[in-house]
């Protein structure tokens, strides 16, 4: 299928993007295009501009530092993926950018794409949002930052405004004895959730779970938090009962998903299991 036809501007800067995006009220960033494009051949999307922001170095970059870890929008689950910083600082996201799509897709699609996109069933939000991420957004006039907690709003839709560029993603270091892990159950054809959880926890020097961080994707109209798992998780020891109990309120509150995949009970079902799953693992990887 052929897109409708648009204007096509390769920025070649973070501010020549947004001064285009400023200028044109119906203009979309491309990023990787896998996303976008799709839905400009189904007529689900018909920007009269596409910004190019695939020549703008500055946006293509992964840097460690003592406080987090800072990834550029347009660097690619690929190189997410491949990055020694982040398989050992933050696995959990390492994992889920291996566990997207299949290599192609990691080798064009971005983290900027996808969050900015906010598929109910993509990965990294559940990540961010347990990882306790801030998003770096800008616009012509100045910017800002988003919690991953603000940044999610709804089914495809996030905090960003028409004319903003997502910048970079900021996930900050974890803290000493603390824990993460990412695990999914796909959808077999894309690949996409079907459920994800990400779960975080951070233990005492007695091996009491003194903070747990839990997201949630695939089984809701936007990724959510485990609030209620995760406050029957601290002040506990975390063995396998404990994990169990707590991971069997997950899906309480959540209006789960329904449809050709999976109904709102299987999902709300995996979501329990996943949940005692990556709370074992995060736990296990606590050093
Ligand atoms: C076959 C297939 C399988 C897939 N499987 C998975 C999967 O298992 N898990 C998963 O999470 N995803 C999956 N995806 C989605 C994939 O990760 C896409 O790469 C992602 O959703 C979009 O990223 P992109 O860089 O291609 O963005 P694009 O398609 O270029 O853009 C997507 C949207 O975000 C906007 N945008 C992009 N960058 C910015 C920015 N910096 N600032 C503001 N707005 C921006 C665009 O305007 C557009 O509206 C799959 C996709 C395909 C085609």
């Amino acid at each position: 299928m052929i897109p409708p036809r648009f204007e096509y501007h390769a920025a070649t800067s973070v501010m020549e993007a947004v001064g285009v995006l400023g200028q044109h009220k119906d203009a979309k960033i491309l990023a990787g295009g896998h996303s976008i494009l799709p839905a400009m051949k189904l007529r689900l999307a018909q920007p009269a501009t596409l910004v190019d922001i695939g020549r703008i170095k500055e946006l293509s970059r992964i840097i460690a530092d003592a406080n987090g870890t800072t990834i550029g929008a347009m660097t690619t689950h690929a190189m997410i993926a491949a990055s020694n910083d982040i398989r050992q600082r933050l696995p959990a996201l390492s994992k889920a950018a291996e566990l997207i799509g299949d290599q192609q897709v990691r080798n064009r699609g971005t983290i900027g794409g996808s969050i900015a996109h906010a598929d109910p069933a993509a990965d990294y939000p559940a990540v961010l949002l347990a990882l306790g991420a801030e998003m770096h957004a800008i616009q012509i006039t100045g910017s800002r930052t988003i919690r991953a907690s603000d940044f999610f709003v709804d089914l495809m839709t996030t905090a960003l405004k028409s004319n903003e560029l997502l910048v970079d993603v900021r996930i900050p270091a974890l803290a000493p004895r603390s824990g993460s892990a990412y695990v999914k159950f796909p959808q077999p054809a894309s690949r996409f959730a079907l459920v994800g959880v990400c779960a975080c926890v951070t233990l005492d020097d007695k091996g009491v779970c003194a903070k747990a961080s839990i997201g949630i994707t695939g089984a809701c109209a936007s990724a959510r938090r485990a609030t209620a798992t995760e406050s029957a998780l601290l002040g506990k020891k975390l063995d396998a009962a404990i994990i169990q109990a707590a991971a069997a309120q997950a899906a309480s509150g959540m209006d789960c998903l329904s449809d050709i995949h999976a109904s709102a009970e299987y999902r709300a079902h995996l979501v329990t299991v996943m949940t005692a799953r990556a709370i074992q693992a995060a736990v296990a990887r606590v050093m």
